[in-house]
């Protein structure tokens, strides 16, 4: 292992070139880190919003649905109210009647009486009949209404809280993104201009990404595998060597055993 270290004169050409390499590589390796960190961070920033929107209308929508049962509850209430005023009118009518059979005059005004009797009490039956299942349904729907608003409680509580944490996330970010934009603009000013122009370059055609590791014969850009021989020149090259296939800047990296 050589044990020259940068700024430190060698009179080997070879590896001054090989440490000059090194150098760029490791400046355009760190470059790489930050414009991803960057992209990440934007599409978190652009992300996390539309986040919040769609808890709103998560919430929005739990809301309408509770709202239909308690809909439905006020509505089974004031059936029931009517059918409560039903009833005792009928009652009525069939107290009526009664008083009336005393004063009839004759068999068939008699027998009239009584079957408008019998109709009302059995109208009278149909109707507490109705009223049972009335309030069988309110039950239901009172409990139901009941869940609905504890439930409600924990999505409101859950909402806060996600919230919350969205809204961190996005005051981190802008933090992040100023420091990660400072350390790209010191290393952007150690990065020779045509090496900086080239790795632009590639970086804008290739989704952001202008230089990647190889690792057994494979380019993690593209995923395709590089020639043996170019394997091996990776390895112990003096220039920057792109993938055949996707035009990448690459470096070897050994992934088992990590610099
Ligand atoms: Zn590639």
């Amino acid at each position: 292992m050589s044990m020259s270290y940068p700024g430190v004169h060698t009179r080997d050409p070879i590896k001054k070139r090989r440490r000059l390499l090194k150098g760029n590589l490791l400046l355009l390796i760190e470059l790489q880190e930050c414009d991803s960190q960057l992209v990440m961070f934007m599409v978190r920033k652009k992300n996390l919003p539309e986040k919040l929107d769609k808890l709103d209308a998560k919430l929005l929508a739990f809301k309408d649905e509770i709202e239909q049962n308690k809909k439905k509850h006020d509505q089974l209430k004031s059936l029931h109210t009517d059918k409560e005023k039903e009833i005792k009118k009928l009652n009525e009518n069939a107290a009526k009647a009664k008083e009336k059979l005393l004063e009839v005059k004759n068999n068939k005004e008699y027998q009239a009486m009584l079957k408008e009797i019998e109709i009302a009490e059995s109208s009278c039956g149909n109707v507490e009949t109705e009223i049972i299942s009335i309030l069988e349904e309110l039950d239901k729907v009172s409990l139901l209404a009941k869940k609905d608003e504890e439930s409600l409680n924990q999505q409101k509580k859950k909402y806060e809280e996600e919230k919350k944490q969205i809204e961190a996330d996005l005051n981190t970010i802008d933090e992040d993104f100023v420091k990660w934009e400072q350390k790209r603009n010191d290393l952007r000013k150690k990065i020779p201009d045509d090496l900086l122009a080239k790795y632009e370059k590639i970086k804008n055609r290739n989704n952001g990404v202008g230089v990647i590791s190889v690792w057994k014969e494979v380019c993690n850009g593209c995923h395709m595998n590089i020639p043996p021989q170019l394997y091996n020149e990776l390895q112990k090259s003096l220039e920057l060597i792109s993938c055949p296939n996707c035009n990448r800047i690459i470096y070897f990296q050994n992934r088992e055993k990590p610099a």
